[in-house]
């Protein structure tokens, strides 16, 4: 197993957990953007959104609810805050493992392009 965040999620590589539960791991991002810059992820390799099934997506709903905890966590829940997820070469996806960015702290750039 060679997928980075899947060594994360088993508690392979020792770093900090934010958040686990049976389906989910939450973990700061190497390379912070935003102060507040968190990685949520499902325990199951997952290569990207576009990989996900049907069935599968209310996984979405639920790394969505633990962003929300994250947010109210890092106290950045009242104000404001974004999820992302990238998807694909030209999306910018650079790990092939589905994740949900969550960024806050700091105003963020209104543009993307
Ligand atoms: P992507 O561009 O694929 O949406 O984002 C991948 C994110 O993973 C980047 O923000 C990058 O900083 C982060 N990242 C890459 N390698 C590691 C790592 O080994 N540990 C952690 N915590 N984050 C990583
Ligand atoms: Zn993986």
């Amino acid at each position: 197993m060679d997928c980075i965040f899947c060594q994360i999620a088993s508690g392979k590589i020792p770093g900090e957990i934010l958040y686990q539960d049976e389906e989910l791991v939450a973990f700061p991002d190497k390379f912070p953007q935003a102060p507040v810059h968190i990685l949520i992820i499902p325990k199951k390799h997952i290569a990207s959104l576009a990989e996900l099934s049907q069935a599968e997506t209310p996984i979405i709903g639920r790394m969505a609810d633990v962003a929300n905890q994250m947010a109210r966590k890092k106290g950045v829940f009242g104000r404001g805050y974004r999820l992302v997820i990238n998807c694909g070469k030209e999306g910018g996806q650079i790990v092939p493992h589905l994740h949900m960015h969550l960024l806050g702290g700091k105003q963020l750039p209104g543009k993307l392009a």
